[in-house]
């Protein structure tokens, strides 16, 4: 049963609107009828006493989930806060009587069709006529007949499903109507806020449904409809089965039939709006594969638009709106393909995807080089290392910056072969540099999340070192404060697995993680690397001097080697020169060089 089915999102509002209220709810172990019994009772009365006789009597029935309200004057706004299925109403009340409240109940937008059941004592059959007059449900008389009030309050509550299924469902696919739509995204919109969440609406819009439903007839595109209904529920479950980052873990989504081709789906907590790309695209290729219905193949195609919250709006309406016109917008320009209302998210989209695809073909033609970025001595300004930094020019559209495609190498997993392309590289030229009678200098790298959490990946690099005959003594491998602190139990034990291969370990842009000089001491690492944001404000910013000098002073303690990078000017050298820092690295010696412009600067033994 469909209203059953929705019960359980409504249960969890409650809880959070309880949660709010700091109000708990109490449950009852009996469960005889475990789908009405998850429903909200509200009582309203004056006599805690009566209250609590009936709430007693609701239990052994199965009812589970009860609000009281002593003070009449504030049942109206309880009801806003905690949206129950049932009104429970004394009628006789100081201040505020019941037939005030119920008044206000049968105006009140939202709760106009809630049922009321009026208890009272009174046997002035005036009071019952006119309460049924102001639109009571039913009628129960005090003292209370536990039986009756049972039967009463099931009889209502089933006939407020059965009207809930009619006014919020849609007969055909069963999905929840725009009804239900409207009033779930008040309410999602509400938690979002509170729990600092983002959120994205998909208008999901099929492109040529009217032609289909003039060409394959009423009741075949009815089947269709109700197909595409289970192929999005089915790409909604498989994008959860698969765990893909979509969302967050608890993520939650709705899927409601707006109107007779249009679906919304609604993404709670997803962790960055690009991500509902991914169930778009999944989306319109679950409804592009034909549908078979009377025996004859039929072809839908879909346009789909998406707003996000809070990033352009905080409005439900806007945001409806916003993903409609974006939906219109696709489908008039192409249709079968989806498209964000907000333009900054589009263009970072877009950026992203074709830098995807270019990504793909990169390695295959060998647009990848390496530069060199020489490791300052700062007492004798001698080079002792170079640090490796990846550099792509790609065909048609030039240099790309590392922090535009590292990451999508890595939500791509194409940073594996492109990490191992990068370290034998990088330990072949170490090797040549050596053979050609360059004094032994070090050679560092830069790992990303991917690499680093592969669980292949320490045996990777021993192969490497080893076709590539270099000592592991004079490699190192940089790893960022903020890698290492995201999964420590994991990193600890790759870090000593290094450690043991002879490897050198750094950790790079120290200072921005948060990381503790406790766990330093404790970790098989060799060198730090001062992050450039601190660099670059000594030496006249005090606080940066502070935080400079006590990493340096505590890295000394620890015995840990110091790098400082971005250096660009003399007076930062001279601070560091001061403050014993043990290299550098920077735009003052030198940017990142070319293989054969390295070379020059190398300390020659014989050449
Ligand atoms: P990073 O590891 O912190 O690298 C230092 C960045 O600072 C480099 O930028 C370098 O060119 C730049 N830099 C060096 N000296 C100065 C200076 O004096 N002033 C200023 N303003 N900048 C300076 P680049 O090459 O653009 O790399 C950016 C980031 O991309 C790197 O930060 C690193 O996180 C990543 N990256 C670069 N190459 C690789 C790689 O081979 N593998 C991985 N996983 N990441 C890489
Ligand atoms: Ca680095
Ligand atoms: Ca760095």
């Amino acid at each position: 049963m469909r209203y059953l089915r929705f019960s359980i999102p409504v249960k969890s509002d409650n809880t959070f609107k309880m949660e709010m209220q700091g109000i708990k709810y109490e449950a009852a172990h009996q469960d005889s009828h475990p789908h009405l019994t998850d429903l909200t009772i509200m009582i309203v009365d004056d006599e805690v006493s009566t209250m609590e006789i009936v709430k007693a009597y609701l239990e052994t029935a199965g009812y589970r989930k009860f609000f009281q309200v002593e003070q009449s004057r504030q049942a109206i706004m309880m009801m806003e806060e905690t949206n129950p299925d049932i009104l429970l109403l004394d009628l006789m009340m100081p201040e505020v009587s019941g037939f005030d409240i119920l008044k206000a109940v049968r105006t009140h937008t939202k709760f106009k069709h809630m049922p009321v059941i009026i208890m009272t004592v009174s046997t002035d059959p005036n009071d019952k006529l006119k309460a049924l007059d102001m639109g009571a449900t039913d009628f129960l008389a005090k003292p209370l007949d536990p039986s009756e009030l049972c039967l009463r309050v099931r009889n209502t509550l089933e006939a407020k499903a059965y009207h809930d299924q009619l006014a919020f469902y849609d007969r055909l696919t069963s999905l929840p109507n725009r009804h239900m739509f409207l009033d779930r995204m008040d309410w999602i919109l509400k938690k979002a806020e509170r729990y600092n969440e983002k959120l994205a609406l998909l208008n999901i819009a099929l492109d040529n449904f009217d032609r289909i439903n003039a060409t394959i007839g009423a009741g075949a595109a009815d089947e269709v409809l109700r197909q595409i209904a289970m192929r999005i529920e089915g790409v909604i479950r498989e994008v959860d089965v698969l765990g893909h980052p979509v969302n967050n873990e608890n993520s939650l989504r709705s899927l409601f039939r707006i109107e007779g081709s249009t679906f919304s789906l609604l993404l709670e907590r997803v962790r960055n709006e690009q991500n509902a790309a991914i169930v778009a695209d999944r989306i319109i290729g679950a409804i592009r594969e034909p549908f078979h219905v009377d025996g004859q193949n039929v072809y839908v195609r879909t346009s789909i638009g998406i707003s996000v919250y809070p990033t352009e709006s905080e409005d439900r309406d806007t945001l409806v709106k916003l993903a409609s016109r974006a939906a219109d917008y696709i489908k008039n320009r192409s249709g079968d393909s989806f498209y964000f209302s907000s333009r900054s998210v589009n263009k970072i989209y877009s950026k992203r995807k074709s830098i995807e695809s270019m990504l793909k073909k990169a390695l295959e033609r060998d647009e990848f080089v390496l530069y060199y970025q020489p490791k300052v001595e700062v007492s004798s300004g001698v080079v002792k290392g170079v640090e490796t930094l990846l550099r792509w020019k790609s065909d048609g559209h030039g240099y790309i910056p590392p922090e535009d495609f590292i990451p999508v190498a890595e939500e791509t997993g194409l940073i594996i072969p492109l990490g191992e392309y990068i370290l034998s590289k990088a330990f072949n030229q170490l090797s040549e540099w050596q053979k050609t009678g360059r004094d032994l200098i070090c050679m560092s790298v830069n790992l990303s999340a991917k690499q680093f959490q592969n669980p292949d990946f320490s045996f990777i690099v021993n192969r490497i070192i080893k076709n590539s005959n270099v000592d592991a003594r004079f490699l190192t491998l940089e790893i960022t404060e903020s890698l290492l602190m995201k999964d420590i139990e994991h990193a600890i034990d790759t870090l000593y697995r290094f450690s043991e291969m002879g490897l050198n370990l750094s950790i790079d842009d120290f200072g921005t993680g948060y990381s503790s000089f406790s766990y330093l001491s404790d970790l098989p690492v060799n060198e730090l690397k001062i992050d450039k944001s601190f660099i670059s404000n000594i030496p006249d910013n005090l606080k940066s001097c502070n935080i400079v000098s006590t990493i340096l002073f505590l890295a000394r303690n620890l015995g840990l080697k110091t790098v400082a990078e971005g250096i660009e000017k003399e007076a930062q050298l001279d601070y560091l020169k001061k403050e014993q820092c043990d290299q550098y690295q920077g735009y003052l010696f030198s940017k990142p060089l070319s293989s054969s412009e390295v070379c020059e600067i190398l300390p020659k033994k014989t050449c």
